[in-house]
C-alpha cells in the first residue's frame, strides 16, 4: 500500500520543478507573516498579512509542481544572483544601459566611468 503511493506519487511528480532555495525563501516569508499577523490587532493589516502569507505559499506550491522547469530554474538563478549581490559589501552592480548586462565596480570610489565588458558603452555612476 505505502509502496503503491510513493509509486504514484513518483509518477504525479515527474517532469514537475520540485522544490529550489527560492522556494525555501518564499516558504519562509509566507510563514514569517502569518506569524506576524497572529501579533497584528488591526483588522486590515492582519487580512493584509494573511492573504500575503497565502498567497507567498500558493506560489511555492504552483513553482514546486510547475512543468515549466526552466522557466523556474532560471527564476531561482535569478535571485541566487541577487541574494549574492546584496551579500556582497565590497562591489556595487550596475546593469549597462544598453546592453543590460550587469557589471560589478568595486564600492566607495566615488564618481567613476564605467566601461561594459560586452558592448564597451562608457557610462558614469557614483560607487
Ligand atoms: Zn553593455
Amino acid at each position: 500500500m505505502m509502496y503503491r503511493i510513493k509509486q504514484a506519487l513518483q509518477r504525479f511528480m515527474m517532469g514537475r520543478y520540485g522544490t529550489d532555495k527560492l522556494n525555501m525563501w518564499i516558504l519562509g516569508g509566507g510563514l514569517v507573516l502569518c506569524l506576524v499577523s497572529i501579533f497584528i490587532s488591526n483588522g486590515y493589516v492582519d487580512l493584509a498579512l494573511t492573504a500575503g502569507s497565502y498567497g507567498l505559499m500558493i506560489w511555492a506550491i504552483f513553482r514546486t509542481f510547475s512543468r515549466n522547469t526552466y522557466k523556474r530554474y532560471r527564476e531561482n538563478r535569478r535571485f541566487l544572483m541577487l541574494l549574492d549581490r546584496i551579500k556582497d559589501r565590497e562591489h556595487r552592480y550596475f546593469d549597462c544601459p544598453k546592453c543590460r548586462q550587469p557589471v560589478r565596480v568595486p564600492r566607495g570610489k566615488g564618481k567613476i566611468m564605467i566601461t561594459c565588458p560586452k558592448c564597451k558603452e562608457k557610462f558614469q555612476r557614483k560607487t
